[in-house]
């Protein structure tokens, strides 16, 4: 580890002691680095100096390589596992679906340590969904939340069609629900309307964190929305 990195992991922690009305911009900048390093050459290490723009097309470039069968399954080697064990910087947070069929590494062509994931039925910004996304962002360095939705989803159709629902489901639609109120009346096929209207209402939510918007006014950090095609497979930016 370089006297650099030593020095940035101190600034991190001592970022965690701070509450949030003590963050300021030139605290979120103490430490942390601006060199521009191409994510396709970038160390584990190396990442954490990527820009938000870096970032994201570190990401649709390796949803490209999946769409067209070119993965390259990086950082999931024995001495991945190993390197990261000692830390994680991941370059990138997202916020998608619990839906099995969008499985975050797999459909970016990423591996060990390069993303930060939280999925929720109807990637939604709960209070804990936007906590571990602060901490991704704040604390790990990530300079990248995509909110992830998908084609057909299912937990925004159960709200679109106010189905009754047993448990703690009922939590999951009421998030929806301004996503689609916000659909209706537009053209086109209901359900991808109101799927991408509740990407949308997801990122304003993360927009109104105080910790994701100082880092965004610091230029760490980009928030964007990515709807993923179920049958391709292509992720789309709707934001
Ligand atoms: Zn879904």
């Amino acid at each position: 580890m370089t006297k650099q990195h030593r020095q940035t992991n101190v600034s991190r922690r001592n970022l965690l002691k701070l509450s949030a009305g003590a963050i300021s911009a030139g605290v979120l900048t103490a430490g942390l680095g601006s060199n521009l390093v191409a994510p396709e050459k970038a160390s584990a290490q190396d990442k954490k100096d990527i820009t938000p723009d870096d970032a994201l097309k570190a990401l649709l470039d390796g949803n490209d390589r999946f769409v067209k069968a070119k993965k390259r399954n990086p950082n999931q080697s024995q001495s991945r596992l190993r390197e990261v064990a000692k830390g994680q910087n991941p370059f990138a947070s997202i916020l998608g679906c619990a839906d099995s069929r969008v499985p975050s590494e797999i459909v970016f062509d990423q591996g060990l340590g390069d993303l930060f994931v939280c999925r929720v039925a109807g990637n939604i910004a709960t209070k804990e969904e936007t906590g571990s996304l602060e901490f991704g962002s704040l604390v790990l360095g990530s300079k990248l939340i995509l909110v992830l939705g998908h084609e057909r989803c299912g937990a925004v159709d159960a709200t679109i069609k106010g189905a009754s629902v047993p448990g703690e489901i009922g939590s999951l639609l009421e998030a929806i629900k301004p996503g689609v109120e916000r659909s209706q009346g537009q053209a086109g096929d209901k359900l991808e309307n109101a799927c991408k209207a509740n990407i949308l209402v997801q990122i304003e939510k993360l927009k109104s964190s105080p910790v994701l918007s100082e880092l965004i006014k610091a230029d760490k950090l980009k928030i964007v929305g990515g709807y993923y095609d179920l049958d391709t497979g292509k992720v789309s930016l709707v934001s």
